[in-house]
């Protein structure tokens, strides 16, 4: 990393009690949500509907780094919410940094100014992932409830003049899929490395309003007939990453890489989860990571291990060649949809419930009759 008055960012130290060996299974990865309090209001928001009060100090999560560290851990997710607003932020970066976890910062970039990516970019910041709602810019601020299009614009002008590395993250959904393609378009001209075309998962207020943000069969025929433009037309230069439509698909994704498998979740309460929706689920006892290590509650606690590897796979999941590939898909689109996480997901056209995604899917077509709330 080169700061901005060209110096290079302070290398990592080693941690301070030395590095250890992981035991397998190693999260790679967590997502530390500093904050569910966010400028913007996106109709897609993952976050709770009724969020738990209260956030974790700095000294709660200078330790969680330091722990996740000794975890094996390799990469922090600063996000929320909107991290830019704890005031703390660069010196959670700049232990991170220490650490030698890479550290990246998923922003709305709002609000960020030349002195806060300044501080971040010299205390270490690795990575930022900034999402853009539109490339029409009305249509954009509507769906992000503030004016907020133009000052993206600059916070990735910021972002490029630190020397960052920039990832630009769109939410996919039907007032915006059939402009995929100026989005791509607007994306590789604010100077992203990588790009995100993302179909909205259903969770949090995505979930509260999916009948208006489900796209149509014809509209996803020509989102994915656009993204493969996109790719051609700039995957040479910009990585292109395109995640497809959960209620459309035949197979479910691997939900967070498998549960307790790969990445977990610390939310702004303190709660550590297997994925960020996962405090919805019934009964899963979630520790907070003032109230034990994080090794005892990535390895050893209920939550982690309940749906953990296969044993506690129903048919058809349990004799599935691909269980140890997708591990049943999610839990909580499981949940959400059946009312019991335990099942298969129905995103599985092997499952038995498939049939209400079609319903879903159907509902689509019958929404898109009527004039939308939100702006095509
Ligand atoms: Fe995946 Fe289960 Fe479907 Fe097999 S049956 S593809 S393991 S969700």
């Amino acid at each position: 990393t080169v700061v901005g008055d060209g110096r290079p960012a302070p290398p990592p130290a080693d941690p301070p009690g030395g590095w250890t060996e992981p035991r397998e299974p190693v999260p790679a990865g967590m997502l530390a949500e500093l904050t569910y309090r966010c400028p913007l209001h996106c109709t897609y928001c993952s976050n709770p509907l009724a969020p738990s009060g209260g956030e974790l100090f700095t000294e709660d999560w200078l330790r969680v780094l330091d722990q996740a560290r000794d975890l094996g851990v390799l990469q922090v997710h600063f996000s929320g919410g909107e991290p830019l607003l704890r005031t703390d932020l660069t010196a959670l970066v700049a232990r991170a940094h220490r650490l030698g976890l890479y550290s990246n910062l998923i922003t709305s970039g709002i609000p960020m100014s030349d002195a806060a990516i300044g501080s971040l970019a010299a205390a270490g910041l690795d990575h930022v992932q900034l999402s853009i709602q539109d490339a029409d810019p009305a249509a954009g601020d509507a769906v992000a409830g503030l004016r907020a299009h133009a000052r993206k614009r600059e916070a990735a002008a910021l972002v490029r003049r630190y020397g960052l590395p920039l990832t630009v993250n769109v939410v996919l959904h039907a007032g915006n899929v059939d402009r995929l393609a100026e989005i791509a378009d607007l994306a590789v001209g604010l100077g992203a490395d990588r790009l995100e075309l993302a179909h909205t998962q259903f969770y949090g207020w995505a979930w509260r309003n999916r009948a208006a943000l489900l796209p149509t069969a014809d509209q996803l025929a020509r989102a994915d007939e656009a993204a493969a433009g996109v790719k051609e037309r700039h995957g040479d230069r910009v990585e292109i990453v395109y995640v497809a439509a959960d209620y459309h698909a035949t197979r479910p994704k691997p939900c967070m890489r498998g549960w307790g498998r790969r990445q977990l979740v610390v939310a702004p309460d303190g709660g550590v989860l297997p994925c960020l929706s996962a405090a919805q689920l019934p009964g899963l006892d979630v520790v907070d990571v003032r109230a034990a290590d994080l090794a005892w509650i990535w390895y050893d606690s209920p939550a982690f291990n309940r749906f953990r590897g296969t044993a506690w796979m129903p048919a058809p999941c349990r004799d599935c060649a691909l269980r140890e590939v997708d591990f049943g898909g999610c839990r909580c689109q499981a949940y959400q949809l059946l009312g019991d996480a335990a099942l298969t997901d129905p995103a599985c056209d092997l499952s038995p419930h498939h049939g209400v995604l079609a319903g879903l899917a159907a509902r689509a077509e019958r929404v898109a009759a009527v004039p939308r709330r939100l702006p095509r």
